[in-house]
């Protein structure tokens, strides 16, 4: 028999990014519930390695889309005040924590 676990996250529980260097380890958490300004996140603040810029592309734009994204979410699917979906959102995560991608691309 084969057991398979299925884990999901609502939005509201996503508290934090948590942006780690690969080249030092230093890590960087900023709290959803506040401002994250990624253009502070070009580099690493211990190291200097570049982060979200590099060799003169960006994801700082990504990022930004992504946090304000989640938070408009997060308002449209409150229990009340937000807008009345007829439905719940979750994001499925890996359930399988020893295959985490350390920030590459997930396979298919
Ligand atoms: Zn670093």
């Amino acid at each position: 028999m084969t057991v398979q676990t299925q884990r999901f996250i609502d939005l509201w529980d996503i508290l934090g990014l948590r942006f780690q260097c690969t080249k030092c380890n230093a890590s960087l958490l900023l709290s959803m519930s506040k401002e994250i300004d990624a253009s502070k996140l070009r580099t690493c603040p211990n190291c200097d390695k570049p982060w979200l810029s590099v060799s003169g592309s960006t994801v700082e734009s990504a990022v930004k889309e992504a946090v304000s994204a989640v938070k408009m979410l997060v308002r449209q699917f409150a229990a009340e005040g937000g807008f009345p979906v007829g439905c719940t959102l979750s994001l499925q995560v890996n359930s399988e924590p020893e295959k985490q991608s350390g920030g590459k691309a997930l396979e298919g």
